[in-house]
């Protein structure tokens, strides 16, 4: 973590710190459903205040366009101060009188949570305005929100710049572990990407294809490759239009050496539902009225034999329609075989993205890999080798 400021650089003590987290977490009928990302943020909350600072939480929550109720953080309020097994206090507006008279009050030690930073359009324009508002709010900045880092908004970017900025521990956490993976990785690296389409993950396969050393690409974006190379894939989920695009990356990972491993053999069925009668076959053996739903054992033995040669393992998308039993076979086997290599220490593995998360859970392989992001779009993002602006700002 050199390359970044961290809060073992920073001196809290009596210190106002303004702290983006991310509170955007799933809610229904006002309770919170999954508390991963408050569970994500604690270390950064805890250290704060026992380095004698203020905490001064502020996220966006939902897409509201303007003040909207029922896009509020104070429902989240009580389940942060529960898991914090602390008393938490609230301001139903993250900039103005109110919110600088809370902050003015707050004891050493305090925690604060302002009102979502989203029901003020220059959050996400990015105004200096805005960013003065909330500057004026804190003494230092500090950005635990990884998954919103890659948008350009006040409170994930602008403030980095007007403030004395660092990593709290999730993005601390985050940054490690991606740049593990992929920046300054232990070789040979295998990446794993697969789920639905090719066409959502074009740029996320040509940086892969320049930095890894093995490229195994599975799900319905394998059908497309296979396609492309003049494999009949039935009524499979294919698209037949980036037949020259699959080719092309299939030769420019050629030239750079990076070794593509496509499935050998397939679980077809003729419905698109779980229990579906299927067979497994070659990959040159599918029927016309039958379509792909999973990768096949022979697949799944090729990926643990490479997994067997690497030091680094990258995993993004399921091999199959993993929601469907029995479609899960081949992303459950693969996810737990990762898994085990990483428990033997034999491996360092880092995972990501909304439905990977989902399928290594559904796996039970999440908890023993090395890192699994909490974000979605930053962490393709990062995939995809685009700077995120709000890690970029927090910049030594
Ligand atoms: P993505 O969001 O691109 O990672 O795609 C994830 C989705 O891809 C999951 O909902 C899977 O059910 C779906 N998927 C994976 N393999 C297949 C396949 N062979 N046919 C249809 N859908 C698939």
């Amino acid at each position: 973590m050199a390359a970044f400021r961290t809060l073992d650089d920073a001196d809290l003590a009596g210190k106002r710190v303004l702290v983006r987290v991310d509170l955007n977490v799933p809610m229904e009928g006002g309770r919170v459903t999954d508390d991963t990302r408050i569970q994500a943020i604690l270390p950064t909350i805890r250290a704060i205040t026992q380095k004698g600072g203020r905490a001064i939480l502020i996220s966006h929550f939902g897409r509201p366009k303007g003040r909207d109720e029922s896009q509020s953080l104070a429902p989240l309020v009580p389940a942060v101060a529960e898991r914090l097994g602390a008393k938490v206090g609230f301001v139903d507006d993250c900039i103005g009188t109110e919110a600088e008279k809370a902050v003015a009050e707050l004891d050493e030690g305090g925690v604060l949570v302002l009102e979502n930073t989203r029901f003020h359009a220059g959050e996400e324009k990015n105004t200096p305005e805005f960013v003065g508002a909330l500057a004026r709010l804190g003494d230092v900045y500090v950005n635990d929100s990884f998954s919103t880092a890659h948008r350009s908004h006040a409170s994930t970017e602008g403030l980095a710049h007007k403030l004395p900025a660092f990593a709290g521990r999730s993005m601390q956490g985050e940054i490690d572990a991606l740049t593990k993976a992929l920046e300054a990785p232990e070789r040979p690296v295998l990446a794993v990407v697969g789920g639905a389409k090719v066409s959502t993950k074009l740029e996320l396969l040509g940086n892969l294809t320049a930095k890894v050393d093995v490229l195994v690409i599975g799900g319905g974006m394998a059908n497309t490759f296979l396609a492309a190379q003049g494999i009949n894939v039935g009524k499979s989920l294919c698209e037949h239009d980036l037949a020259p695009t699959a080719l092309k990356i299939l030769d420019t990972a050629k030239s750079v050496n990076c070794e593509i491993v496509l499935p050998v053999d397939v679980v077809v069925a003729k419905k698109f539902e779980a229990n579906a009668p299927h067979r497994v076959v070659k990959v040159t053996e599918v029927a016309e009225d039958e379509m792909i739903l999973d990768a096949g054992p022979a697949t799944v033995a090729l990926v643990a034999e490479k997994l067997n040669k690497v030091k680094t393992v990258v995993w993004n998308g399921p091999f199959g329609a993993f929601e469907l039993t029995p479609f899960d076979a081949a992303t459950v086997a693969v996810a737990r075989a990762v898994a085990d290599a990483t428990q033997a220490g034999k491996l360092l593995s880092v995972a990501g993205g909304g439905d990977t998360v989902a399928a290594l859970n559904h796996a039970g392989a999440a908890e023993r890999f090395s890192y699994v992001s909490t974000a979605g779009g930053a962490f393709l993002e990062w995939l995809e080798g685009k700077a995120l602006p709000g890690v970029e700002a927090l910049r030594r």
